[in-house]
Order: structure tokens, then sequence, then C-alpha cells
């Protein structure tokens, strides 16, 4: 295996946390209704994500593990309109150098699927498989021949924390789809697939907080904001539940969590923050989320407009509310 491709994937799989993203996108990427993800140890001993969507061609698994292999974009002007969360064709090649692979997948246009074992991105067996439609991925042992990766990662606790807000934060964007979510054997969420965002909330939060949410949601022909916010009764002592969906991608701006903050300045005590789930719809070509390989990062091309309209949307809903 060689060193450029350890790298690379280094870029797109930093920690146990990347990896459950990238493959819980796919599954959404892929049509999937129903998408099961389990992580062990961190997600360092095991993550897996099995959903029920088209499923991988036999004939294409390997090439889907080859780097920049895509099947969702064809051309450079595709970019312009990304309709699906991945493009890069990184992921599944940069997790499978860095780990031992396995991937099961069917589609319905064959009678058999496929089934692959990798370590350390060597393909060791491939060989037919009789299985339902849909995709399972298990990563065994992240950065297993990575030594200073592993050296270098957070704590399992905190690696816990930031995977479960991650699944709990696309469980709710995507209420439509079901989520079983076991975590060091226990299960953390389970959804109903319902397409209710309330009834994934009570799964996110305490009753009364679940209950107090405010709803928000304002659509203007340049950009549509829907979500949850917190009445100003309700505070924490941080920024870290603000959080933003563009496109039903989840980003991390904080120009996006400022214009949140700050309409609920003077109506908060200082040093005491919203909670806000928020999911910004927006034409494509006025986002460019191509900027980094993770995508968490985005750049707008009119951030000011952005900003000023999130911001006023936000204020409005919650003065309507607190008088
Ligand atoms: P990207 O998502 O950027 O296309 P990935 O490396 O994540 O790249 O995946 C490579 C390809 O493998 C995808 O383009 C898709 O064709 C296929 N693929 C990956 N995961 C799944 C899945 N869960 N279901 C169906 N196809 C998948
Ligand atoms: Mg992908």
């Amino acid at each position: 295996q060689n060193v450029a491709a350890k790298i690379a994937a280094g870029e797109v799989v930093e920690r146990p946390l990347s990896a459950v993203k990238e493959l819980m996108e796919n599954a959404i990427d892929a049509g999937a209704t129903e998408i099961k993800i389990h992580v062990e140890s961190g997600g360092q001993r095991l993550i897996q994500v099995e959903d029920n969507g088209m499923g991988i061609a036999s004939d294409e698994a390997a090439v889907a593990l080859q780097r920049y292999a895509t099947s969702k974009i064809t051309q450079v002007e595709d970019l312009e309109h990304i309709q699906t969360l991945g493009f890069r064709g990184e992921a599944l090649a940069s997790i499978a150098a860095v780990s031992r692979f396995t991937l099961d997948s069917q589609t319905n246009q064959e009678n058999m699927g496929v089934h692959l074992s990798v370590e350390g991105g060597d393909i060791l067996a491939q060989e037919p498989a009789g299985l339902k439609t849909g995709t399972r991925i298990k990563v065994e042992d992240l950065f297993f021949n990575v030594p200073a990766r592993r050296k270098f990662l957070k704590s399992e606790n905190t690696e816990r924390k930031a995977i479960s807000d991650l699944v709990s934060r696309y469980a709710l964007y995507y209420a439509h789809i079901r989520f079983q979510f076991n975590m060091e054997s226990r299960q953390i969420l389970n959804t109903n697939g319902s397409g209710d965002r309330r009834e994934v909330l009570s799964q996110l939060y305490d009753v009364t907080t679940a209950r107090d949410l405010l709803d928000l949601r304002v659509v203007d022909e340049y950009l549509g904001v829907e979500g949850f916010l917190s009445p100003v009764g309700i505070s924490r002592s941080n920024r870290k539940e603000i959080f933003f969906f563009i496109n039903g991608r989840l980003v991390s701006d904080s120009s996006l969590t400022a214009a949140v903050t700050q309409a609920y300045q003077n109506m908060l005590m200082v040093g005491r923050y919203p909670i806000a789930a928020l999911f910004l719809k927006i034409d494509p070509q006025e986002v460019d989320v191509n900027v980094h390989p993770t995508k968490a990062e985005i750049r707008f091309r009119e951030p000011g407009r952005i900003f000023g309209l999130l911001n006023s949307a936000v204020r409005k809903n919650i003065s309507a509310f607190s008088n």
C-alpha cells in the first residue's frame, strides 16, 4: 500500500467520525429508506452502515473502491448543480486504504450480489453473495496501518459524542428515512421514518426542550429556511447546539452561526446561546461545497445577503413568540 494513498486517505478520513459521515451520506445518496449504523469503540474497532438503497452492481464494486470513482457526476458542469451528498469519489477508496473493509451489496437488477473484502487498500477477495437489495459496509480497525494517526485520535468519548450528534442531526433532517443507530451495544436512536421531524426531536432532547422548540419557516425566492429554534427561556452555555443543513448537507459556518446568535442578542444573558437546527435551501449555484474534501466547509456567492436574510428570519421568529 503506497504512502501517497495513505496521505490522501487522511484528508478525507481524519477520524472515525468522518468515516461514519461518508458512509451514511452514501446510503442517503443511494435512496435508502432505512439506514442501520453500528459503532464500537468510538468507531475505531467497528463502523458498520447498512442500507436498503439501490446497491452496487457486482462489476462496479471494485471500481467504486478506486480513488475518484464516482457514479454521481460525469462532467465538470455537474459541479454547479450537485444533487447528491457525494461527488468526489474519494470516500470508499480512502476508508478502505486505512482499515479492514468489507462490502456486501446487491442491486435489484441482479440475482446475486457481491462480497468484497479489502485490507489496507488491497482487495483480498471478491465473490458473489446472495443478499437483499442494498449495501452493507463494515469498517474494522480503522487506521490499523497508520499508527501515527491512531496515536493522535481524540478520546473514544469525544468521538462517541461527535458521532452521536452527527447521526442525530442527519436523522432529524432526513426524517423520512428510518435510522437505527447503535453504539457500544446500546441503542441510541430508532426513528420511524415517518417524515415527522418533531418525532425525531423527541428522541434528541428532553421532553420539555423538544416540546418548547419553536418552528421556523421562511421561504424567500433566494433562500428557504426551515427548522427549530429555542425560545428565549431555553439556552445553552456554548454554540454547539447550533447547526445548519444546506441543501441536505450538514455544514459548519461561523457566519451562519453568528447570524443566529446575533438575532438573540439582548434577549439572552451574556455567555448564553440558543439551540438552532436550521435547514437552508438555496440554488446550488449560489454555494460552493467543493472547498475541502470533507465538504463541511462551504462558500457562498453572496455571504452578506445570506447573513441578512437568516438574521432577520430568526429575529422575527423569536420576537413573534416572546411578545
Ligand atoms: P462519491 O460518494 O463521492 O461518489 P464514494 O467513494 O463515497 O464516492 O463512493 C463511490 C461510489 O460507490 C459511489 O459513487 C456509488 O456509485 C457507490 N456507492 C458507495 N456507497 C454506496 C451505497 N451505500 N449504495 C450504493 N452505491 C454506493
Ligand atoms: Mg460518498
